[in-house]
């Protein structure tokens, strides 16, 4: 299949592309191309310009900046998962990027193309809402920073205004340990539901920090900080990991569609917690577990 004809602008600069953009109504950025095009192709999107930002350096450098680590939006899912500084600081996002797709996919598509794009059954905006990314977005006029858990409004909707180009995150260095679990029905698919967990304890087993995060069971990556507030100072068990598991399930809100119903993905969801919390707490280096009817 091929796509409807565009016009097509490869800018040198970030300055260049927002520029471009203020001047465009209908223009879309083209970073991996690894969603854009296959909607395109679908014609599921028909932009009437692409203004493709990979020659851009300035947006492909990880940077650290202390607290965090600052990424360029442009830095494909393939460096993410080997990057060094990525693996020493945030090792869930470099354990995550195994689940995404296949190598081809990971070689091409980019951090910034899988945020701006808000698939709600995607990893990284899953993490992004766990530890709390924040989001440098820039356009012609101003640069700012939006929160993850402002920044995902619904399926494929974000806070993006269409003159505004995602330029870099910050990704805060994770502080206690984290474990991704997630349940596919092929290797390489999207995943039915994603939990991502992070769990920091005192010195006396109780719980300092417990955050649960997501995907596949809404609109947009879920996650309720207040709920997490009520487990803190609680003594960490398998029986608390279950408490969180079952309580979580209640409150999502699922709903059917042709993969699965929304009772499955409830049922899910409270499985993939628990053994998420579970390994976490066990078996801190484990970091990522997927599951599906595939060999693995
Ligand atoms: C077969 C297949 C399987 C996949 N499986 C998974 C999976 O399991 N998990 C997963 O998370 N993803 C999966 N993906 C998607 C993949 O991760 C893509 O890389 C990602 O969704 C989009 O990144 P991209 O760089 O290719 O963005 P593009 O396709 O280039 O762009 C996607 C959207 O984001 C916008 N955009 C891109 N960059 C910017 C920017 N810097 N600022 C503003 N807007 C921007 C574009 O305009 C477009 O609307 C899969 C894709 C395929 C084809």
């Amino acid at each position: 299949m091929k796509p409807p004809a565009f016009d097509y602008y490869r800018p040198e600069s970030i300055s260049e592309a927002t520029s471009l953009l203020k001047t465009m109504d209908d223009a879309k950025i083209l970073a991996g191309g690894q969603s854009l095009i296959p909607m395109m192709n679908m014609r599921l999107a028909r932009p009437q310009a692409l203004i493709d930002i990979n020659r851009i350096q300035a947006l492909t450098s990880i940077n650290d900046q202390g607290e965090s680590l600052r990424v360029g939006a442009l830095v494909r899912h393939c460096e993410l998962e080997t990057n060094p500084l990525v693996q020493r600081y945030v090792p869930l996002v470099s354990q995550a990027e195994g689940f995404i797709g296949h190598t081809a996919i990971r070689s091409r598509g980019t951090i910034g193309g899988s945020l701006a794009h808000a698939d709600p059954a995607a990893e990284l905006p899953v993490l992004a809402v766990l530890y709390d990314w924040d989001l440098i977005v820039e356009s012609a006029d101003q640069t700012r920073t939006i929160p993850a858990r402002d920044f995902f409004l619904s399926y494929f909707i974000t806070a993006l205004d269409p003159t505004e180009i995602l330029t870099a995150i910050d990704i805060p260095k994770q502080n206690g340990r984290g474990h991704i679990s997630e349940y596919a029905i092929r290797a390489g698919d999207f995943a039915l539901a994603i939990a991502a967990v992070s769990v920091r304890l005192t010195a006396d087993n109780l719980i300092d920090d417990v955050r649960v995060a997501l995907g596949g069971v809404a609109d947009v990556p879920w996650r309720d900080p207040q709920l997490e507030e009520q487990w803190r100072n609680q003594s960490a068990s398998p029986d608390l990991w279950r408490d969180i598991a079952h309580v979580v399930s209640e409150r999502i809100e699922p709903t059917d569609d042709l993969q699965a119903s929304a009772a499955y993905r409830r049922q899910l969801a409270e499985t993939l917690v628990y053994r998420a919390l579970q390994k976490a707490y066990r078996d801190p280096d484990a970091g990522s577990t997927m599951e599906g009817s595939f060999d693995r």
